[in-house]
């Protein structure tokens, strides 16, 4: 399976950006509006320059809980996030996760930003994938 039918099954296909500027304490109210575990983080010229998910706040808010308000998102994103294209397999874009212990991958085709999967993403897509294999299996038997 490639992740481009990952994103053909995701119920919203925008990917929800906060620009470089914007505080930190935005990110959140944006993050729980939107109900996403990460922004990707655009410059003032609409280029993505970075990815903050909610394990970036943790660890931000550890240490530095009073500044949520003030400080930027540039100081906590992760520049130049890692990416995948819409042909990459599920199975590669799980191994880059595993690896590199994200649970994000923003998905880029011809320069430009096309969807975002989640490792929440690529677990249902394998769940489905199996249960169709499953089924194909079980039809296969009752019919032979
Ligand atoms: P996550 O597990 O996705 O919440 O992210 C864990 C850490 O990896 C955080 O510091 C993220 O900013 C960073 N991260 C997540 N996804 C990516 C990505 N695609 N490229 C670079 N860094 C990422």
């Amino acid at each position: 399976m490639l992740i481009k039918s990952v994103l053909e099954q995701k119920p919203r296909s925008g990917v929800i950006t906060i620009g470089v500027t914007q505080t930190v304490l935005t990110a959140i109210q944006k993050m729980c509006d939107e109900t996403v575990g990460a922004l990707l983080v655009h410059s003032e010229k609409g280029e993505t320059v970075g990815i903050l998910t909610e394990r970036d706040i943790l660890r931000f808010s550890a240490k530095r809980a009073m500044e949520l308000s003030e400080v930027p998102i540039s100081a906590v994103m992760k520049k130049n996030p890692v990416v995948v294209t819409p042909d990459t397999t599920l199975d590669q874009a799980q191994s880059i996760m595993t690896e590199k212990r994200f649970r994000h991958l923003p998905v880029v085709e011809n320069g430009k930003i096309v969807g975002m999967v989640s490792i929440g993403d690529l677990v249902k897509a394998k769940l489905t994938e199996t249960m169709g294999e499953v089924k194909h299996l079980l039809d296969y038997i009752a019919n032979a």
